[in-house]
C-alpha cells in the first residue's frame, strides 16, 4: 500500500504540557519538529490541572529544594529514584521562573511575587511544619500553562498535526525508533511520519477505571504503543486514587481546596483525618487520605442516604477567598454536585487520577530497557516524558503539584538531550516496509463491522472490572480474579465488532483502538499488582499490610510478551547530596 510520508527531525506524540515543553526546547534549538495530537493541543488533559505546580521558592513560608526532595522521596514511599528526584527539585525554581517569563499568569502576592499554597505531603525542614510550595494560577494552573506553551510553540514555528491519532511506533531492525504510523481523524487516511528522534508524551490512562478525574482521551495509548514495540512498563501497580472526586461522578475537586483550609467530615460531623494523620491531617499524602475516606465509608460513617461519601467543607474560608482562589472549583461544584460551596459542603469520594508507573526512562527522558547480563540501555532515538513516562520521581505515590513540575523539568531535559542526539545522528534511517505493514494490520483489524458484541460493552465492563478488582484496597484473591477477568475481556475484544453506521465509523474505529490500548495497560496494572506482596504508597494489600523493604524495594517491569515481570533496583543514590534511607512513613 502506498501510504503518504512526511519527514521531520523530531516527532513529538502528544501536545499536553510534556509534549509542548519538549517541542519548544527543540524548536528553539532550530530542530524541525512536528507535534501530533489526537485532540486540538489546548484540549489535552493538562488543561484541566487545577491546583498548581511545586517549587521551593519560599515566597509565603521558608522553603528549600532539599526539603522538597525529602518530601518527594517520602511521598513516593521510598520507591522514587533519588537522582531523578534531586534533579527535579533542584531545577524547579528555574523552570517556574522560565514559565513566568513565557507568560504564565501566576496568582500573585501583594508584593508582586508568585503566591504559593500549601499542598499535601509538604513540609519544612525535613518533616517539620507544613510548607507552602505550590504555585497556582487561581485554580486553573494547567489551563494557563498549556495555553502559554502552545503560543510559544506557534512563535517558535513548531509544526502541528492536530487531530491525528498515532497508531504505532515504527522501529527498524537495529532497534532504532524511526517514525510512527498516524491516522488523520477527519479523513481516516493513514500517514507515515519519519523522524530521527521521537518523544512519547501521550499522558495517562485514567479511563481504565469507571470513576475517574481523567478526560475521555486518557487511554494510555503511548504506553500500549511501547508495550507493542517490546518495551516494558514500569511500576504499573501504583495507580493514584485521588481522595476528592465529586461523589458518584469522579470530577476532581483539587487538593488546593484543603490547601486553602478546607477539611473533610464524616456522617457524624467528625473531622476524621485527625485520627489517621494527627500531624498533617487533611494534608497527609493522597494515598493516606483516600484510604481513610474508604475506611470511614466501609465502617458505616459515610454521609447521605446510602452513607457512601464524605463531605468537603470550605464555607468557613469565606466568599472572597473562594471566589478569588477557587473559582473553578465553585463552578464545578455548582454544576455537577448542585451545591454552592460558599454555603454548603461538597459530597466527595476517591476517584482514579494518576498513573505513577509508565514507560521507563532516565532523567534525560531516554527510554531505557534491561539487557541480559548488563546495565540497562537506551532505545536509540526514543524518549518519553510526562504522565506516560516513569522516570521515576513519583515512586509509589505522587505528591500534588509534582506532575506539572515533572512535565516541564523533564520536557526541557529531554529536548536538550534530543538536540544532542540529532547532532550525532545526522541522517534519517530507512523505515522498514514490514514495520509499516505490521502497524497497518493493527489498524485494519478494525475494518470489521457487524452485530457481534459491541466495543462499548467490553469497555464499560473493563472499567468496572478494574474498579472492583484493582482498587484502593487489594488482596491476592481479588487481584487473581481481576487478571482472569481482564484476560477474558481481552478475548472478547478480539471478536467484538463496530456498528455499521458509516457516518461515525472513523470515530468508532478510534474508540476501538483506544480500548485495545486500555486493555493492554489494564493487564500490565493488574498483573503487576498481583505480584507485589507488600503495601507501599498507593498499592495497599490487606493481606500484606506492611511495607517490605527487604524483598520489595525494587521497580517492577511488565513485558507484554507472555505477561511476564522482571524487577530492577531503585536508584537510592542522589546526584550530590546524601541519600534519604527508607524509614517509617507517618504524617
Ligand atoms: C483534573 C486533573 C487535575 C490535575 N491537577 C493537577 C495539578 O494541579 N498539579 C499537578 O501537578 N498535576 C495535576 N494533574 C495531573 C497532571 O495534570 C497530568 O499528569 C499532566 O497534565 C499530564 O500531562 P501530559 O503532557 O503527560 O499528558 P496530557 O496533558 O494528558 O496530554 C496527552 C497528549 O497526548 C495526546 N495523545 C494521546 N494519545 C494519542 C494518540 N494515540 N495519538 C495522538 N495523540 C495522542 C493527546 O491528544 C494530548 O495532546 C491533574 C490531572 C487531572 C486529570
Amino acid at each position: 500500500m502506498n501510504i503518504p510520508r512526511r519527514r521531520f527531525d523530531c516527532l513529538v506524540i502528544g501536545a499536553g504540557g510534556a509534549g509542548l515543553r519538549t517541542a519548544l526546547q527543540l524548536a528553539q534549538g532550530e530542530a524541525h519538529v512536528a507535534v501530533v495530537s489526537k485532540v486540538f493541543p489546548t484540549r489535552s488533559h493538562t488543561v484541566a490541572a487545577q491546583g498548581g505546580i511545586n517549587a521551593a521558592l519560599g515566597n509565603v513560608l521558608p522553603d528549600d529544594w532539599h526539603w522538597h526532595m525529602y518530601d518527594t522521596v517520602k511521598g513516593s514511599d521510598y520507591l522514587g529514584d533519588q537522582d531523578a528526584i534531586e534533579y527535579m527539585c533542584r531545577a524547579a525554581a528555574r523552570v517556574i521562573i522560565e514559565l513566568e517569563h513565557y507568560g504564565v499568569p501566576f496568582t500573585r502576592l501583594d508584593s508582586g511575587r508568585i503566591y504559593q499554597r500549601p499542598f499535601g505531603g509538604q513540609s519544612q525542614n525535613f518533616g517539620g511544619d507544613q510548607a507552602a510550595r505550590t504555585c497556582p494560577a487561581a485554580d486553573r494552573t494547567g489551563h494557563a500553562m498549556l495555553h502559554t506553551l502552545y503560543q510559544q510553540n506557534l512563535r517558535a514555528k513548531t509544526y502541528f498535526f492536530d487531530e491525528f491519532f498515532a497508531i504505532d511506533l515504527l522501529m527498524d531492525d537495529q532497534g532504532y525508533a524511526v517514525g510512527a504510523l498516524v491516522l488523520e481523524l477527519e479523513t481516516g487516511e493513514p500517514l507515515v511520519i519519519e523522524a530521527r528522534t521521537i518523544l512519547l508524551a501521550t499522558g495517562g490512562n485514567g479511563r481504565m477505571y469507571r470513576t475517574t478525574s481523567n478526560a475521555l482521551i486518557n487511554t494510555g495509548d503511548g504506553m500500549a504503543m511501547a508495550l507493542r514495540a517490546g518495551i516494558p512498563l514500569q511500576d504499573m501497580e501504583f495507580y493514584q486514587i485521588h481522595p476528592t472526586g465529586i461523589a458518584g461522578l469522579g470530577a476532581l475537586i483539587s487538593e488546593g481546596v484543603r490547601g486553602e483550609g478546607g477539611y473533610l467530615i464524616n456522617g457524624e460531623g467528625e473531622r476524621f483525618m485527625e485520627r489517621y494523620a494527627p500531624h498533617a491531617k487533611d494534608l497527609a499524602s493522597r494515598d493516606v487520605v483516600s484510604r481513610s475516606i474508604v475506611t470511614e465509608v466501609r465502617e458505616g460513617r459515610g454521609c447521605g442516604p446510602k452513607k457512601d461519601y464524605v463531605l468537603l467543607k470550605l464555607d468557613h474560608l469565606g466568599t472572597d477567598i473562594i471566589k478569588k482562589r477557587l473559582p473553578g472549583i465553585r463552578e464545578l461544584a455548582m454544576r455537577f454536585a448542585h451545591v454552592d460551596p460558599v454555603e454548603r459542603p461538597i459530597p466527595v469520594y476517591p476517584t482514579a487520577h494518576y498513573v505513577m508507573g509508565g514507560i521507563p526512562t532516565d532523567r534525560f527522558g531516554r527510554v531505557v530497557v534491561p539487557v541480559a547480563h548488563g546495565p540497562e540501555e537506551a532505545v536509540p532515538g526514543l524518549y518519553a516524558v510526562g504522565e506516560c513516562a516513569c522516570v521515576s520521581v513519583h515512586g509509589a505515590n505522587r505528591l500534588g503539584g509534582n506532575s506539572l513540575l515533572d512535565l516541564v523539568v523533564f520536557g526541557r531535559a529531554a529536548g536538550n538531550h534530543m538536540l544532542g542526539y540529532l547532532e550525532e545522528n545526522r541522517y534519517h534511517r530507512l523505515v522498514p516496509e514490514k514495520a509499516i505493514d505490521k502497524a497497518m494490520t493493527h489498524l485494519t483489524r478494525w475494518d470489521r463491522k457487524g452485530d457481534g458484541e459491541s466495543v462499548d460493552d467490553v469497555r464499560e465492563t473493563l472499567r468496572k472490572t478494574m474498579e472492583d478488582y484493582c482498587g484502593v484496597f487489594r488482596t491476592q484473591e481479588v487481584l487473581d480474579e481481576g487478571i482472569k477477568r481482564v484476560v477474558e475481556l481481552d478475548q472478547r475484544l478480539q471478536h467484538a465488532t463496530l456498528r455499521d453506521h458509516s457516518k461515525i465509523f472513523n470515530t468508532a474505529r478510534i474508540e476501538a483502538l483506544e480500548l485495545e490500548n486500555l486493555m493492554d495497560v489494564s493487564m500490565a496494572t493488574v498483573v503487576s499488582a498481583a505480584a507485589r506482596k507488600e503495601s507501599r504508597g498507593a498499592h495497599s494489600r490487606l493481606d500484606y499490610p506492611k511495607r517490605d523493604d527487604k524483598n520489595w524495594l525494587k521497580h517492577t517491569l511488565f513485558f507484554q510478551d507472555g505477561n511476564v515481570l522482571d524487577y530492577k533496583p531503585v536508584r537510592m543514590k542522589p546526584l550530590t547530596v546524601d541519600p534519604f534511607p527508607p524509614k517509617e512513613r507517618v504524617y
